[in-house]
């Protein structure tokens, strides 16, 4: 028996009760077909609702690869752009998402857009200049030791306002005590060609590399709970730097 697809059930539905006079109930006929497409097509793919056996199939080096996927597909364009409500429904009850990002607050890096994953799929923890302290730290073990997941990246950025004031040594308000936070990166580059301000972008991008790194190195000296995973193969960790002229991002561990 041949297939009809759910487009063509819709469009003859639609043709027939135009002629019948009912545009109003086809219309909602219409709108819950379309709905349930949708629905499927969240449901399979890139758009796949994590579900926790798939959660649990899924290894620390298959979840950086998701990552490392989606990124490519946001650069060529290809997002997998899911329908969203669908994910809402999809994930209302439970999620089982298999990264968390540790990323800045900068409004052109969202970790979801950058690495083209759908709701339910990673833990975001942001703070400007995207380092850890206690509060991150504890967000992380829960999202890895209680909600499953199995891969952490570190995402720095190019241009970074955070590091660039920590460069510039910033004085204001909160931000004086937050900049510090990045003052073990900046310490790392005392030697360095050029003047020592953010007007050196070579500077401002090997302090914001080596921030990053730090970042995952303090989560493995800081966090036992993680550190004992990722001996036990458990888990991933990695830094890694995103470009905001091309949306690439590069690993650098
Ligand atoms: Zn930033």
């Amino acid at each position: 028996m041949m297939r009809r697809s759910a487009g063509s059930d819709v469009q003859r539905m639609f043709t027939r009760r135009l002629f019948c006079g009912c545009l109003p109930a086809a219309a909602s006929f219409v709108a819950a077909a379309v709905t349930s497409v949708s629905t499927a097509r969240a449901q399979s793919g890139e758009c796949a609702v994590f579900t926790a056996a798939l959660q649990k199939s899924i290894t620390p080096d298959q979840a950086m690869e998701r990552l490392k996927a989606g990124n490519a597909r946001f650069v060529a364009g290809k997002s997998a752009n899911c329908d969203m409500l669908a994910q809402v429904r999809g994930t209302a009850e439970h999620q089982y998402p298999i990264a968390a990002i540790v990323g800045c607050i900068d409004s052109r890096v969202p970790p979801e857009v950058v690495f083209d994953q759908h709701l339910g799929a990673i833990f975001a923890a942001r703070v400007a200049g995207n380092f850890v302290n206690t509060d991150i730290l504890g967000s992380l073990e829960y999202a890895i030791k209680v909600a499953g997941v199995k891969a952490i990246v570190v995402l720095g950025h190019s241009e970074c306002g955070a590091i660039k004031g920590a460069v510039d040594q910033v004085k204001l308000g909160n931000l004086t005590s937050l900049l510090a936070n990045i003052q073990p990166a900046l310490d790392a580059h005392k030697v360095f060609a050029g003047e020592k301000t953010s007007h050196n972008h070579e500077l401002v991008q090997a302090v914001a590399e080596t921030n990053a790194r730090l970042a995952v190195q303090a989560i493995l000296a800081r966090s036992p709970v993680l550190k004992e995973l990722a001996d036990a193969g458990q888990l991933r960790i990695a830094a890694a730097m995103e470009d905001l002229k091309t949306g690439r991002v590069t690993f650098l561990s």
